[in-house]
Order: C-alpha cells, then sequence, then structure tokens
C-alpha cells in the first residue's frame, strides 16, 4: 500500500479496536495457542471458533470451542475475531466472516495487525510478526524456481559474524516482540557461524521471540556441534523433503532424521506438491501504470520481510533479487532501523504490514508474485543444470 497519512494509517483501526471489550480467536491451532497466551491477562478472550467439528466443543488452552454458526447470534458491535489461522490458508476462513456480514479490521482482525495496532497504539511497544534473516546464500542445491534467486548468483554472498551480530543488535533495540524469527538461506546448515549465531539470539533476546526457527533442504547432515546447539536454543527446524526431486539425497534425508532424534532437536517435515516460479527473466512489467503495480503488491499478500545491513525490506523477495543481481532498490523500498527511534513506532508497524512510499518496489516489474497471484506453478526443487 501507498502511504498516504504516514504515522497513522491504523488510527481508524485502532479507534474500532477500542470498541471492543471481548474476543473469540479463529483458529484452534498453535498461532491461536500464541495469541491467547500473549493476550488472555489483558483482554477478555471468550473461547475458539474453528471449522474442525472435531476440535469443536473440546477445550484448548483452557477455553471451548465453538463453530462460527454456535456463536453468530452473540457477535453483537462490542465482540471482536481475531483470526489466528496461517497467512497460507487464511484466505476462505476470511471469506466465510466476511459472508457473515462482519466487517475486516472493524470486527474481524488478522493476528498480525490487531498485535501490531493492539501493541504499538495501548502499550507503546512494537510487536513484530515474523522476519526472515539470511546468513549466507550459499546452497549445495541448485533448484531451478529457487525464490532465492540461486541459479543466478554469480558467487553466494556469506556474511561475516560482524555483520550478522549487528544486524541481530539492530533489530532487537527497535523490537519489543516477535512471534517467529526465522533463520533462512541459502542452506543455513552450511553458514559457518549458525552454531554462533542461534547462540547469540538465545542467550540475548530470547524473551523477546517466541519461535526461533530454522530450515534445511534435508540433503546435508550438520555437525553434531550444531545439532546440540539447535536443541539446547530451542530452535525448532523445519525439515523440507526434496527426496523425489534430489533422488541421491534418500540416504542423507533419513540419517539427517535419525540425527534430529538423537540430539533431540524439534522438527517438522515439510513436503508441498508444488512450488511458484517467480520468473524473473521472462516476467516484464516495465510498462505497468503504477496504479496497476500496486495493486500487484497489495494482491500479492507476501508474508516476508528481509533484514539486513540494519534495514528490513518491503518485499524480501525483491531483496533476495537484488543480492542475486537480479533488481535494483531504493530508499522507499526500505525502513533503516539503524535510525528508528520511538517517534517512528507507528511507522514501522505500518511498514511491516505493506505500506511504503511507492506502494510497491521495483521488483514487481520483473516477478509474477507471491501464491496467491502467481500462475507459475513448477516441481518442487527440481535442479537446475550446473
Ligand atoms: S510481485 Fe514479487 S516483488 Fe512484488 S511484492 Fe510480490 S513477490 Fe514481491
Amino acid at each position: 500500500m501507498k502511504w498516504k497519512n504516514r504515522g497513522h494509517e491504523f488510527d481508524g483501526v485502532y479507534d474500532n479496536i477500542q470498541k471492543l471489550d471481548k474476543y473469540y480467536l479463529f483458529g484452534a491451532g498453535e498461532y491461536g495457542e500464541q495469541i491467547c497466551g500473549l493476550l488472555e491477562k489483558e483482554l477478555m478472550i471468550l473461547g475458539f471458533l474453528d471449522n474442525d467439528s472435531r476440535k469443536q466443543h473440546t477445550l484448548y488452552c483452557g477455553k471451548m470451542i465453538y463453530s462460527l454458526d454456535e456463536v453468530e447470534e452473540k457477535l453483537d458491535e462490542t465482540t471482536g475475531i481475531i483470526v489466528t489461522v496461517s497467512p497460507y490458508t487464511r484466505l476462505p476462513v476470511m471469506q466465510q466472516l466476511m459472508q457473515k456480514g462482519l466487517a475486516q479490521d472493524k470486527q474481524v482482525f488478522t493476528m498480525e495487525m490487531f498485535m501490531m495496532v493492539y501493541a504499538a497504539y495501548k502499550n507503546g511497544k512494537v510487536y513484530i510478526p515474523s522476519i526472515s534473516f539470511l546468513p549466507s546464500t550459499r546452497c549445495n542445491l541448485r533448484c531451478e524456481a529457487c525464490l532465492n534467486f540461486t541459479p543466478y548468483m554469480k558467487h553466494f554472498d556469506e556474511r561475516p559474524w560482524e555483520q550478522i551480530q549487528a544486524d541481530v543488535d539492530t533489530f532487537f533495540s527497535c523490537i519489543d516482540y516477535i512471534m517467529l524469527f526465522h533463520i533462512s538461506g541459502g542452506e543455513p546448515m552450511l553458514y559457518p557461524h549458525m552454531k554462533k549465531l542461534v547462540e547469540y539470539i538465545d542467550t540475548n533476546y530470547r524473551k523477546k521471540i517466541h519461535i526461533l526457527r530454522t530450515v534445511t533442504n534435508g540433503t546435508v547432515l550438520p555437525k553434531p556441534e550444531l545439532l546440540d546447539a539447535l536443541a539446547e536454543h530451542n530452535v525448532e527446524v523445519t525439515v523440507d523433503d526434496y527426496r523425489e526431486a534430489v533422488p541421491n539425497s534418500v540416504e542423507t534425508f533419513s540419517k539427517l532424521l535419525e540425527r534430529l532424534e538423537k540430539h533431540q532437536v524439534k522438527y517438522e517435515i515439510n513436503k508441498v506438491d508444488e512450488w511458484i516460479d517467480l520468473a524473473p527473466l521472462t516476467t516484464h512489467h516495465e510498462d505497468w501504470s503504477e496504479q496497476r503495480l500496486q495493486n500487484q503488491f497489495e494482491s500479492c499478500h507476501v508474508p516476508w520481510q528481509e533484514l539486513r545491513d540494519g534495514k528490513l525490506f518491503s518485499c524480501n523477495y525483491a531483496s533476495y533479487a537484488m543480492v542475486a543481481g537480479l533488481a535494483k532498490t531504493d530508499e522507499t523500498e526500505y525502513f533503516d532501523l539503524r535510525s528508528y527511534t520511538s517517534e517512528k513506532r507507528k511507522e514501522l508497524i505500518e511498514f511491516r504490514m505493506g505500506y511504503n512510499v511507492k506502494g510497491y518496489v521495483e521488483f514487481c516489474k520483473n516477478c509474477s508474485g507471491y501464491i496467491d497471484i502467481n500462475p507459475n506453478k513448477v516441481e518442487p526443487a527440481k535442479q537446475a543444470a550446473r
């Protein structure tokens, strides 16, 4: 979105929040648990809503789970609904609520919107839902449709420890709480300072982080010391399952799971049916109007921003493209945390929710967009020729 009233874009949303005095959380899952834990001391949480009939009429976090139909008549003008469903599966739930005549940002709020606005306006705090942090772009795979653009890189960008440490310190000097700090890549298990990084974050900033997570492509075996550090510092690991696309990784994948179990690292396996290709070389939107580019940016719904060099980048894929030499960026596309002061708190949360000076980023001119709008569905992890 294009900034029109910088620092005041969410005044109206907070006015609406102030009219509410009780809430349901829609989504009795991991996010619901997190939000309930954060809010239940301050707000009246009446219970959860969930479309899964197996969950309904059971307790979750000590609260009853209902269907939307059951509570519909109780949804008066002082009752809000906070949607605590993953951004990836949220759309049908939002549509379901809109079909009941409920208005977004008036009675219905995404968890990100509610938490950021409530924290900033009510408590003077900066709450951030997530951040993507890449210590290195080095990767042993070469996926054709890599969202980090590995096949286009002339060399990997392996960042020195001093820069990484400075970024982490700068970030947490501005942020009071983050739901998910995600260490990504590249292949994070190949980053030589990975152990030091998780130790540093956990030791210094754990109170500000709900989930510290990293990812691996499932084709490398981390050293035992790193596995011990992941377990000790409570880092969750997403293990991408690329065994079909990379058949010679099958044995390594099994060994990796064994080692994660042995070292008691918390992990989950991620297997998806398709990827998207942002297609930076064949997408040409250079002749699009400003309005059309703004519409593209707004409908793209990229949930991530990247932290790099003391800045938050508006779209992490645009930022990755810049590092890979595929895109240019300008100062309108990042929020410089190094010059942050508390007076900029509301601007910062606006930026994190998708506001910036132009209402889009330059890379939108050569990008086919994120999941909701991208027509280029491709095979996951298909390897490019070396
Ligand atoms: S179109 Fe591409 S560059 Fe633009 S916001 Fe979406 S993912 Fe980012």
